[in-house]
């Protein structure tokens, strides 16, 4: 089918959550996308940060071909070979040693909030209450709009879950203050994806741990888009010098194969008993095959610390844009999670883009932000600028 096919089976069929849409992309290979009609485009949005090794990465490729021929789906009713193999592997790598497994990231975030109120329940002490930001996002489902920190994505949808409330990101004070002897948990993403790319400052994260640690209260991390390398780092508490007590994953964790986690302490855990959470599909043998190919190769030596570099080439160069134009407020981001704010809505920046052949998207209406897949080379960069200097001057920005 054609892209104008396509979009009229969509318009007559598809529940319209997700508005009208300009293309079908029908193929990729690395950062390399193919739309129905032919046209070739630079991937720089990964699929919101979800093919952190670029389309169709041979390793990943392979591991998905090899499982689908042996096993698809057992259910959690029976140990799971790749599942658990899975979770040694991301023990590995940080202070979480227990691991659960599902399909998104809001389904991990649900997990971590249950998580939280049956461990102090457990304890004897139930604090329900959670805090999370301002600005923030933690998904879709009900109680996930309501721990996120933006009023657009719970109109119309209340009653929302009680307990939750909302501080400014980035202020410690705040945050004590909003405290009470319900607090169960602070929620927060180390850097904040969807409400604009914001960056914490410096000893913010630090001083949450810190607090936290001194009023017996849970910190979770929401590491949906910053984990798995997206910020140069394999996960983004890893710039910081301290950890949370639970993590939540899902975008990049098997390069799009549907898969959430959440990893959290051994003491944590045993909030958890047999029979209190699951998911039919969770950590099934393909998703959880797939992300082993993934985390593999985001793990092997050199492939971080590449991502890492390229981000710092693609941040210098966008400094050096918003030294030239006016309409640029400000750069910010870690790794290849990146945002540039202007004085105006960016949508159709996005639009002049993508029919250039470059693919990125917003955070927010004035935040332009790109999360490329972490396998981008230097000349994919330099061509991505000149696309963005282009646009800027037909826009007459
Ligand atoms: C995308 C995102 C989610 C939601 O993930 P889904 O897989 O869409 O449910 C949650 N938290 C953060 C930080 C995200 O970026």
């Amino acid at each position: 089918m054609n892209t104008a096919e396509i979009q009229a089976l969509n318009d007559q069929f598809i529940i319209n959550t997700y508005g009208t849409r300009k293309l079908a992309l029908m193929r990729g290979a690395g950062a390399t996308l193919w739309d129905a009609d032919g046209r070739e485009y630079l991937d720089f949005f990964a699929g919101i940060a979800v093919c952190n090794l670029g389309h169709c990465h041979p390793a990943v490729t392979a591991a998905i071909v090899e499982q689908v021929g042996k096993l698809v789906h057992v259910s959690n009713l029976y140990y799971i070979e790749p599942q658990v193999l899975l979770a040694q592997a991301l023990a590995r790598h940080c202070f979480a040693q227990r691991w659960f497994f599902c399909n998104g990231g809001a389904e991990a975030n649900e997990a971590a909030i249950k998580l939280v109120r049956r461990y102090w329940t457990q304890m004897g002490t139930p604090k329900p209450e959670i805090i999370t930001a301002e600005q923030s996002f933690h998904g879709r489902t009900l109680t996930t709009i309501t721990a996120t920190g933006q009023s657009k994505y719970q109109q119309g949808f209340e009653p929302l879950t009680p307990g939750f409330s909302y501080v400014p990101f980035n202020d410690l004070e705040a945050l004590a203050q909003a405290l009470t002897p319900q607090t169960g948990a602070i929620m927060l993403e180390p850097v904040q994806g969807e409400g604009g790319v914001r960056m914490p400052s410096p000893d913010y994260l630090a001083g949450v741990r810190q607090l936290c640690n001194d009023k017996n209260i849970l910190l979770i991390f929401d590491e949906v888009q910053t984990g798995l390398g997206r910020t140069g780092k394999l996960f983004a508490h890893d710039h910081f010098g301290i950890t949370p007590d639970i993590m939540t994953l899902a975008k990049g964790l098997a390069n799009g194969v549907p898969m959430g986690a959440l990893g959290c302490t051994e003491k944590v855990a045993g909030g958890f008993a047999p029979g209190t959470h699951a998911a039919t599909f969770g950590g099934n043998p393909l998703s959880s095959a797939a992300a082993l190919a993934t985390l593999g190769v985001i793990t092997a030596p050199g492939f971080i610390e590449n991502a890492a570099q390229i981000g710092d080439y693609l941040h210098g160069k966008l400094d050096g844009l918003a030294a030239k134009f006016p309409c640029i407020l400000e750069v910010r981001g870690l790794g290849l999670m990146l945002g540039v704010e202007f004085n105006t809505a960016v949508a159709p920046l996005v639009a002049q883009m993508q029919d250039s052949g470059v693919i990125c998207g917003p955070a927010g209406p004035n935040v332009l932000r790109f999360l490329p897949p972490l396998i981008i080379t230097k000349e994919d960069v330099d061509k991505v600028i000149s696309v963005l200097t282009a646009c800027l001057g037909e826009l007459g920005w």
